[in-house]
């Protein structure tokens, strides 16, 4: 494969962008390597400068599920667009957009559009503190809620990519009140909110894990979870900004029948446009400014065509069994993959939940932040670039979860699988 554009871009890019890059994981530090750079992408596919041609497990790290450049949803965004790009007074899809949130996931009673997934947990953590009148809060070891200065601690995705378990800049006494807990552990939640509970403003997680690889919640956890910050008088937050619209239509809270008092967005709402969004009761959503006292802000937030592109994509997951279809799918890869590691005898295992994966270099279970990092991250590196070769786009991490769409079909599943089986060889081999 020649990779000769992307490389000259990536010079050029590294002499002006820190690490080439606008966001940490692109630069492949983990793999090795040097990332492509994407001249178009089409159902379920990418295509870089250089004319290769991959299968897309990315996804642009979520929001694509319904495949990417999908007809209708640059149809929408072509037809928005020419009414003008911002307006920076209200607009109706803005409207339509709450009452789609609203109407998908009960447990948002009103709901604020912002422009990253990083604005809808910062703001979520504000309304927590704001309404509660407290100071600390809870995050869990692995996840990964956006770069905000409370939550770059103990943090996953690129910051455990890159081994900065804490980041400079974030000052220490702000991240004193950030307590960490193990994701899972049912006692460590228990002891903190009898230690701590008087003083934890909220808690927020991802009900399934996607910035550690992908750990799903041990039966009972976050019902677990739900009990002590209710008997606490603390905010569950549920960062959806992953799972929302994936693992199910009305996100990991439908798929585990659970109501968090907040829960924050983004990806798939904005249908791959700038978009994040955090919703949930009335009570407190109410608080937010103008309506209450607690300040948040955006020149460009329910940007119409974000609004657009994100209103289009949700009509196309509310199609009839969408996410059974997904499910069935991400099965069918993990089932292929598993197989085709045990065929050459490699320990492999996967984890999944609908249109999201985790792939792990050691035998399975994996339910911990612990277990997933005892993957083979070497091992994990090699099998990437192998797959990259065959024209297989993997997370560009050990640590970051798959995704799949609803352009994924038999013959990119099929092609994946036979790429594996060679892949995996080569890995075996040494
Ligand atoms: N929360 C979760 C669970 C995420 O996965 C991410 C990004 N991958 C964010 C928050 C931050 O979103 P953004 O990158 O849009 O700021």
């Amino acid at each position: 494969m020649n990779h000769e554009r992307s490389h000259t871009l990536f010079s050029r890019a590294l002499d002006l962008i820190p690490g080439g890059v606008n966001s940490p994981v692109r630069a492949f530090k983990s793999v090795g390597g040097e990332p492509f750079f994407a001249q178009r992408a089409e159902g379920a596919y990418i295509f870089d400068v250089d004319g290769n041609r991959y299968v897309d497990y990315v996804g642009s790290w979520g929001p694509m599920i319904a495949g990417h450049a999908h007809p209708e949803v640059l149809a929408a965004v072509e037809g928005t667009m020419r009414n003008g790009l911002s307006f920076g007074v209200p607009n109706a899809l803005e409207v339509e957009m709450a009452e789609a949130i609203t109407r998908i996931v009960p447990s948002c009673e009103m709901v604020r559009m912002v422009n990253s997934g990083t604005e809808a947990t910062l703001s979520a953590i504000r309304v927590a503190r704001g309404a509660t009148g407290r100071s600390r809060i809870v995050k869990f070891e692995g996840c990964y809620h956006g770069h905000g200065d409370s939550f770059l601690v103990k943090a996953g995705s690129g910051v455990m990519t890159l081994g900065l378990p804490n980041s400079p800049g974030v000052p220490a006494a702000l991240a004193d009140l950030t307590l960490t807990i193990p994701y899972n552990d049912f006692d460590a939640a228990a002891r903190l909110f009898e230690e701590a509970g008087h003083d934890i403003a909220g808690l927020i997680i991802e009900p399934i894990v996607g910035n550690a690889n992908c750990i799903l919640p041990r039966e009972g956890y976050l019902q677990h979870l739900r009990e002590l910050c209710t008997k606490h008088g603390a905010v569950l937050i549920f960062d959806e900004v992953m799972t929302g619209f994936r693992v199910a239509l009305g996100g990991a809270q439908q798929r585990y029948g659970i109501t968090p008092d907040l829960s924050t967005f983004g990806k798939i709402i904005g249908g791959g446009m700038p978009v994040g969004a955090y919703g949930g009761r009335r009570e407190l959503m109410s608080q937010v400014a103008p309506a209450g006292p607690i300040y948040q802000a955006g020149t460009l937030s329910g940007n119409p065509v974000a609004m657009a592109a994100g209103l289009a994509t949700l009509e196309l997951i509310q199609a009839p069994r969408f996410h059974e279809a997904l499910e069935r799918r991400t099965h069918e890869l993990c089932d292929g993959l598993e197989a085709a590691a045990r065929e050459i005898g490699v320990a492999f295992h996967t984890t999944r939940a609908p249109g999201m994966f985790g792939l792990y270099f050691r035998k399975g279970p994996v339910e911990t932040f612990e277990d997933a990092k005892a993957s083979d991250a070497g091992k994990f590196g090699r099998f990437f670039h192998a797959m990259l070769e065959r024209g297989v786009y993997l997370a560009p991490s050990a640590f970051e979860a798959g995704f799949m769409s609803s352009a994924h079909g038999d013959a990119e599943i099929a092609h994946t699988i036979l790429a594996a089986r060679s892949a995996f060889a080569e890995v075996a081999g040494g």
